[in-house]
């Protein structure tokens, strides 16, 4: 894996994919159990497209995939907890190894830069770290000798130190120099399953992923759970759900969806509750029946995608009447944001698309025409008094139909 001069690799496909993480350097003792598991999210997450073999390398990772590398590396970009990924080549720590291999890659990636016929100049620069001091050469120095190493004889470049559009990164440990002229950056956070477990209540809507995928992000394995009203809803609307489960599914090694048949309860609060109260009731209900779940799976929180003030469900006071009903915390890490904000994510993430498709959710079954903006939460527990709340909620918990996806 040390080419020097006379071995020089293939060039269109680097023999390595270079890792770095950002925040997780931060967590001290931990550590260790942040790498171990972005190592085990790595292997498991990219496993669909190749074999991978893991090197720790200082504070990175070096990832050798057997095949399809470019794949590979875009799917690293799914894995939270990665800052950047570069595709690497890798020579001798030498001046001697390095400078033949730094043409070669500046070339593949010139090439790669200026399409077909493009005749346009291109800025670039050279950056040179140098861990290892026993390397004879300055970084900056080094810099220089390599830009002259490469240059001559190429039309159409021009050195530009703040911004170029290429830069030609030469990264000099003592067990490698490391040359690299891309960088993808990562999706950032913590390795997901380093901060517990969640459960999201996602719906078919636009909040619920976007939610989900922010706390996957700060490191939460989540699951999902959806409530569906057979036969007042139909398959489209589970379908839906269970398409924006498999998506999210992508930035994790898998992911479980829990459908749970809700049309008994939603019965039963139609029958027994006033008609106002209908869509608080309901949600309780599901904060009670996700807590239920939660716990017998040792999940340690809720989390769903409300935000303040958007839709009458989500007054405070409403807010408050839902969060008092479930038996664990509950996260609702888009409540400051505007509706735009959330569709930016959306888009980002790939779940707008299909939360976009028209259909409809349990929720919109016996609507109220004048739904309470400001529950009371007393109120709340008086209407259920007159419910069987604890038989519906075990009878929809035994009823739950269980869908698996790996995160391909
Ligand atoms: P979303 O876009 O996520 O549906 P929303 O703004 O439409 O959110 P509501 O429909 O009021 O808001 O739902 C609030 C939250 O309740 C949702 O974000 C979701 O977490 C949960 N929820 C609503 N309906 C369901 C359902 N059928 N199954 C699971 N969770 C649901
Ligand atoms: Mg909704």
């Amino acid at each position: 894996m040390q080419p020097d001069s006379t071995t020089l690799p293939a060039l269109g496909q680097a023999p390595a994919l270079l890792v770095r993480y950002g925040e997780l350097t931060l967590k001290g003792a931990n550590q260790d159990q942040f790498i171990s598991r972005l190592r085990r999210n790595i292997a498991r997450q990219t496993a669909s497209i190749a074999r991978v073999r893991i090197e720790r390398v200082y504070n990175r990772m070096l990832v050798f995939p057997e095949a399809r590398s470019e794949q590979v590396g875009r799917k690293l970009q799914q894995v939270f907890g990665i800052k950047s990924i570069s595709p690497v080549w890798i020579a001798k720590p030498t001046p001697a190894a390095i400078l033949p291999l730094a043409r070669a890659v500046f070339l593949d990636a010139l090439e790669a830069a200026r399409g077909p016929g493009d005749e346009r100049t291109i800025t670039f620069r050279v950056e040179t770290t140098r861990a290892d001091k026993r390397f004879p050469i300055p970084s900056n120095v080094f810099d220089r000798d390599v830009g002259e190493h490469v240059l001559p004889d190429v039309r159409g470049v021009k050195v530009k130190l703040d911004e170029p559009e290429l830069t030609l990164g030469i990264d000099i440990r003592a067990e490698g120099a490391y040359l690299f002229a891309r960088r993808l950056p990562g999706a950032a956070g913590l390795p997901v399953g380093t901060s517990g477990r969640g459960l999201c209540l996602l719906s078919g809507g636009i909040d619920s992923p976007v939610a989900a995928w922010m706390m996957m992000k700060r490191g939460m394995w989540m699951s999902f759970v959806t409530f569906h009203s057979y036969p007042y809803i139909g398959d489209p609307s589970k379908q839906k759900v269970l398409a924006l489960a498999r998506l999210l599914a992508r930035w994790q090694p898998n992911a479980r969806t829990y459908v749970v048949p809700f049309t008994a309860c939603q019965e039963a609060i139609r029958d027994g509750a006033p008609e106002s109260y209908r869509t608080v009731l309901y949600r309780r209900m599901m904060q009670r029946i996700a807590s239920k779940l939660a716990r017998a799976n040792e999940i340690d929180a809720l989390v769903t995608g409300e935000s303040l003030g958007q839709v009458a469900s989500q007054t405070i006071e409403n807010m408050t009447c839902i969060g008092a009903a479930g038996s664990i915390p509950l996260l609702r890490p888009l409540v400051g944001f505007d509706k735009d904000e959330t569709i930016t994510v959306a888009r980002r993430i790939g779940t707008f698309d299909t939360s976009n498709r028209q259909e409809p959710d349990c929720c919109t079954v016996f609507m109220p025409d004048r739904p309470v903006i400001h529950g009371e939460l007393a109120l709340c527990e008086e209407y259920e008094n007159a419910l069987p709340v604890e038989a519906l909620v075990d009878a929809a918990c035994a009823g739950v139909e269980l869908v698996d996806f790996e995160g391909e």
